[in-house]
């Protein structure tokens, strides 16, 4: 029989996505195989203040423009259009309902593996029984199998957790928030269409675009 196909499913806010997310896609596909890698941006993180995230529909158009050059990248509205908060666990359920033939992966960064195996994300102990996880490294977290043994709220040996080594990149979607509002710049951390969209719609507290720098061509 030929191996199954897998896909592999990024979740997170994009709040807004930035060059952390999308290295850890690209280099779990190659990495593990990955037909697709899928991006969710959920539209009410549980963990957050929703006064506190950006509108789903930006969160949504920053995270296609950032993925649109890759023609193994995906987006989903799932959890976009769906009341409530965004619960991982029900969009795995959806998922592997929607794919019944293939195997999925969900990607995460340092932080979010371990805050699943703490039992911290809704349903954390069905959610690690029902895919693999593929987790990457990510600065100032620490992650190997001991991580894994000292924090999995299970008890059980989790063999469907892979690591990941990527290039270590220290970007946070806070610290872009933060820039922005400084006046700092974001350029190299975001793709540049996501750092025009967010000049654009003066998110995060951006300074509009002065007349004469939005009607300038790039001929100028
Ligand atoms: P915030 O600072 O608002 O929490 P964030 O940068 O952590 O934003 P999220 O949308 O919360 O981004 O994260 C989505 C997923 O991407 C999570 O699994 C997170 O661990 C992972 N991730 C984010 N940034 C990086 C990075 N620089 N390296 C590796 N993984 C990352
Ligand atoms: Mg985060």
């Amino acid at each position: 029989m030929a191996p199954r196909r897998r896909l592999g499913i990024m979740g997170g806010t994009f709040d807004p996505i930035h060059y952390g997310h999308l290295v850890t896609a690209e280099e779990a596909r190659v990495q593990f195989g990955l037909e697709q890698v899928i991006f969710v941006p959920n539209r009410h993180p549980p963990h957050k203040d929703p006064r506190e995230v950006t509108d789903p529909e930006h969160r949504y158009l920053m995270t296609f423009l950032a993925t649109a050059t890759n023609p193994h990248f995906t987006i989903s509205r799932l959890e976009i259009e769906r009341e409530g908060p965004s619960y991982t666990i029900d969009t795995i359920v959806e998922f592997k309902r929607r794919h019944p033939d293939e195997a999925l992966s969900y990607i995460t960064g340092a932080d979010a593996i371990l805050q699943i195996l703490r039992g911290e994300w809704e349903d954390s102990p069905r959610l690690l029984a029902l895919c693999d996880f593929i987790a990457a490294t990510r600065p100032g977290f620490v992650l190997d199998h001991d991580a894994v043994r000292a924090n999995n709220v299970t008890g059980r040996r989790l063999d469907n957790i892979h690591f990941m080594e990527i290039p270590a990149l220290a970007i946070s979607s806070t610290d872009i928030r933060r820039r922005v509002a400084l006046g700092r710049p974001i350029k190299y951390l975001v793709p540049e269409p996501v750092e025009s969209y967010i000049v654009q719609h003066g998110l995060y507290g951006a300074a509009a675009p002065t007349r004469a720098e939005a009607r300038r061509s790039p001929d100028d």
